[in-house]
């Protein structure tokens, strides 16, 4: 199934776009051996490890983070050669809606050290994504955050494919291997296959209303001139994810064992709410990044006919192997 390219669209799967979360690799290795539980559906499925000189190294990248080094603007200047960059012009060439092996669709599938549980990421508003993610959630219940509008934060993946979602999955540790981990993973996978067979089939009901956790900012430790941390996160918000955070409650703790509340630790440019929602709190590959915890607001979106009618057309397309 995934060696042979097929002769149009197909669904592009990414494991270990970062080298060091090693169990959609080894999943990437159990469905080649055996693609039964992928295949019911009839869709061409491409199964790709995203970075693998860094799976090679079991580290997160070798140049930079490959799963920020898909922006446009970056891939088109010939000064950028690290290797994370050239690799993300070598999967678009390949798998890119324009490559030679078109995918339309990717599903990049990723870890997190951070209490997420099973998590959906979706990078703006685009209806197909949209649709994908509200026939998920349905199906199990998966909380979706919704990543825009960070200057900071960009060049994400599956952005350059038609329609695209990464599936989260935590906690574990970067370079372990988990059987609930895997199991988790290839249960949203197959959920998302099932969704798209469904959308095709003329068949999917959507939920009146997606839940979505949108993304407003991050938030960083307070820091020493030389980086290092001045203060420690707070153990009460240590695998708080997804709970209710209001300003009040303490998310920093000192070295004399004051607590700093949410209140005094907000960026400026973070709107003020009542109650936010954390995500990502102490992700171990976010030091680097300057971010101790990503805040969201909590939202409930009607959804929309457009956002099926996408999907459908998607799907429809997906399951001809037909190209854009
Ligand atoms: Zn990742």
């Amino acid at each position: 199934m995934p060696s042979e390219a097929p002769p149009g669209g197909s669904i592009l799967v990414v494991g270990g776009t970062h080298g060091n979360e090693r169990h959609a690799p080894w999943l990437l290795e159990q469905w080649r051996a055996d693609p039964s539980s992928l295949t019911d559906h009839g869709f061409a499925l491409e199964l790709v490890v995203g970075n693998p000189a860094a799976l090679a190294a079991g580290r997160r990248y070798i140049d930079r983070d490959l799963n920020r080094s898909f922006d446009p603007v970056l891939l088109a200047d010939p000064q950028q050669q690290s290797l994370e960059v050239l690799r993300a012009r070598a999967l678009l060439q390949r798998h890119g809606p324009d490559g030679v092996a078109p995918a339309l669709l990717a599903l990049d599938l990723h870890s997190t050290t951070a209490s997420m549980g099973n998590s959906l990421v979706v990078y703006g508003r685009r209806p197909c994504d949209l649709a994908l993610a509200a026939g998920l959630q349905q199906r199990l219940g998966l909380p979706v955050y919704l990543h825009e509008a960070d200057a900071a934060q960009s060049g994400f993946l599956v952005e350059c494919w038609p329609c695209g979602v990464v599936i989260e999955v935590g906690p574990v540790p970067q370079g372990v291997l988990r059987a609930a981990i895997c199991q988790q993973t290839q249960r949203a996978l197959e959920a998302a296959l099932a969704v798209l067979a469904a959308a095709a089939a003329g068949d999917l009901r959507l939920p009146p209303q997606l839940v979505v956790h949108r993304h407003l900012g991050s938030v960083d430790l307070p820091r020493r001139d030389d980086g290092s941390p001045a203060v420690l996160l707070h153990p009460n918000l240590e695998g708080a994810d997804w709970r209710p955070l209001r300003s009040s409650d303490p998310v920093f703790i000192d070295r004399t064992g004051s607590p700093v509340p949410l209140g005094a630790a907000l960026p400026p440019h973070l709107p003020a709410q009542e109650t936010y929602w954390p995500v990502f709190i102490n992700e171990a590959a976010y030091g680097e990044k300057g971010i101790a915890f990503s805040l969201t607001t909590k939202e409930s979106w009607p959804v929309q006919q457009p956002w099926l009618q996408d999907l459908v057309s998607l799907s429809r397309r997906l399951q001809r192997g037909e190209p854009l």
